[in-house]
């Protein structure tokens, strides 16, 4: 290896250390921080940001570049040295726009929204949270403006996370999704006794739940040698390096989904993680290739495979011995439709498949009204309700269930709402050519074997990392670009079969 790659790695080796020393931070301020770290904490997390940002943007990393794209030239696209060079080069570009005091500017007031957002959240009163969101979307308008774009500030944005996809592309897959979306939602609408779903509020113990879902999670394929679970409010994975990806989840006593699916859509996004190549690690290389590509594997083992009627046969029996009381005289069919029903909520986090990307679009869309100036912070409370009336026919009761419900707007990062959008697709036309090639997937995960599943997904999304694009990666993986279609065939025809909808209009 040359002298220029060794330098480079050493340095790439540094920032990757600053960024993971940050994450831990904010893993710990999730979960046991007490509230009086706050203030110390924000300053940590800004100087490690600042720190990490300085040393990335050196002229030193682009001399090594610029020595290093010479002598990578004639390597293959997808050869270790090529992209590491290449995807360096493309995030080097982007940040090297952004200054170290905007850098430091941005971590700072998202570390301080944070327990804002908390309060407001608790007392549903979005007021207490406007001030620090205006001071959250001024800071994405100047890193928007900062990075440049050439038509929709959003696209500077979007292309900081979902590289190579603009904000036109995105409405236009949008418009598809609502035009299949509204219609089925309609005719479930007028089918809604066709699934119960009472047997998921029968109060189940919360410690018993914890136990049952980490258990459930490493059947899948979660190794806890390299990872592990804690509480959080909002759960998420979070990893610092190959050798520890965790996992955080929350738990309900009254309501079942959120603790078992929540931790299979946790444990989804580790699993990725725990499966980026090891020769990669400690470069920009090593982590998901784009949060739309990470959503998919959280949504591909959360609903393409755990609310399949598979894997309720596998499950059913274990879940119904630790909770005899509750699920007596249920059977698996009965608790798969269960697990399923769909109906227009209020919660993203909650919503069924159907509904989901509703939710999604509505965000996209208010993110682009703020950052574009249509939509001033004040008025977000009255068009998120207007929205959420207009696209799902429901009232919003307040600002907890509404606007304050995710925490995404308490940090500085617009654009990455569509990535859970963009999961749902990925996952299911990733999930079409997984079927082609293991045709016996049903009967695996009925027999609880999901060696073959993570094997083909560490073979064809995990290993590669960063490596590829978005598309780069479903190009190589499905021989097509991303498309809705595959998803939209997927809901119309489970929905369609769980609500006894006449297959002319599905
Ligand atoms: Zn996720």
């Amino acid at each position: 290896m040359s002298d220029s790659l060794e330098q480079l790695k050493a340095i790439l080796a540094e920032v990757t250390d600053l960024s993971r020393a940050a994450a831990m931070l904010e893993w710990d301020q999730e979960t046991y921080m007490p509230p009086g770290g706050v203030a110390a904490r924000s300053d940590q997390l800004s100087t490690l940001h600042r720190l990490s940002h300085i040393r990335f943007t050196g002229d030193e990393v682009g001399r090594l570049l610029e020595e290093l794209e010479d002598e990578t030239s004639g390597k293959p696209f997808d050869s270790y040295e090529a992209s590491l060079v290449r995807v360096t080069r493309r995030d080097y570009e982007q940040e090297r726009k952004l200054s170290p005091e905007l850098v430091s500017e941005a971590a700072r007031a998202s570390s301080a929204a944070r327990p804002v957002w908390e309060q407001a959240r608790r007392e549903a009163d979005f007021k207490i949270f406007a001030p620090a969101l205006e001071k959250n979307v001024e800071l994405n308008r100047q890193i928007a403006d900062a990075i440049g774009y050439q038509d929709r500030r959003y696209d500077a944005l979007l292309d900081r996370y979902e590289p190579g996809l603009t904000t036109g592309e995105l409405e236009t897959i949008f418009a598809e999704l609502k035009k299949a979306i509204v219609p089925l939602v309609a005719d479930i609408a007028r089918h809604t006794d066709a699934v119960d779903d009472r047997v998921l509020y029968l109060g189940y113990d919360p410690a018993a739940q914890v136990r049952y879902a980490l258990d459930l999670v490493t059947k899948l394929g979660y190794d806890l040698e390299r990872g592990r679970q804690d509480i959080s409010t909002h759960p998420f994975s979070t990893s610092f390096g190959p050798g520890d990806v965790r996992i955080t989840t929350r738990v309900s006593r009254d309501f079942f989904n959120e603790c078992l699916f929540g931790s299979i859509h946790e444990s989804g996004h580790a699993m990725y993680n725990q499966g980026i190549g090891d020769d990669i690690d400690r470069t920009p290389l090593w982590a998901g290739a784009s949060p739309g590509v990470h959503e998919s594997q959280s949504r591909l083992w959360e609903n393409l495979v755990g609310r399949s009627p598979a894997f309720w046969k596998h499950f059913f029996p274990s879940l119904r011995s630790t909770f005899p009381d509750q699920l007596r005289g249920v059977d698996d069919e009965a608790f798969f439709r269960a697990v399923n029903r769909s109906y227009p909520s209020l919660i993203r986090v909650e919503a069924d498949e159907v509904t989901y990307n509703l939710h999604v679009l509505l965000r996209f869309e208010l993110e682009n009204e703020m950052l574009e100036g249509t939509l001033k912070v004040k008025d977000l409370p009255e068009a998120w309700n207007s929205r959420v009336k207009s696209y799902l026919g429901i009232d919003v009761p307040n600002d907890r269930e509404g606007v304050l419900q995710d925490i995404h707007w308490s940090y500085v990062g617009f654009g990455v709402f569509p990535g859970y959008t963009l999961g749902n697709l990925i996952g299911a036309q990733l999930m079409e050519k997984i079927r082609a090639d293991i045709p016996d997937l049903d009967a695996q995960i009925e027999a609880g074997q999901f060696a073959a599943l993570l094997g083909w997904l560490r073979k064809n999304v995990h290993r590669h990392g960063r490596k590829f694009t978005p598309n780069e990666l479903l190009e190589r993986a499905t021989g097509k670009p991303l498309e809705a279609g595959p998803w939209i065939a997927y809901v119309q025809k489970k929905f369609g079969a769980l609500y006894g909808i006449k297959a002319a209009r599905v």
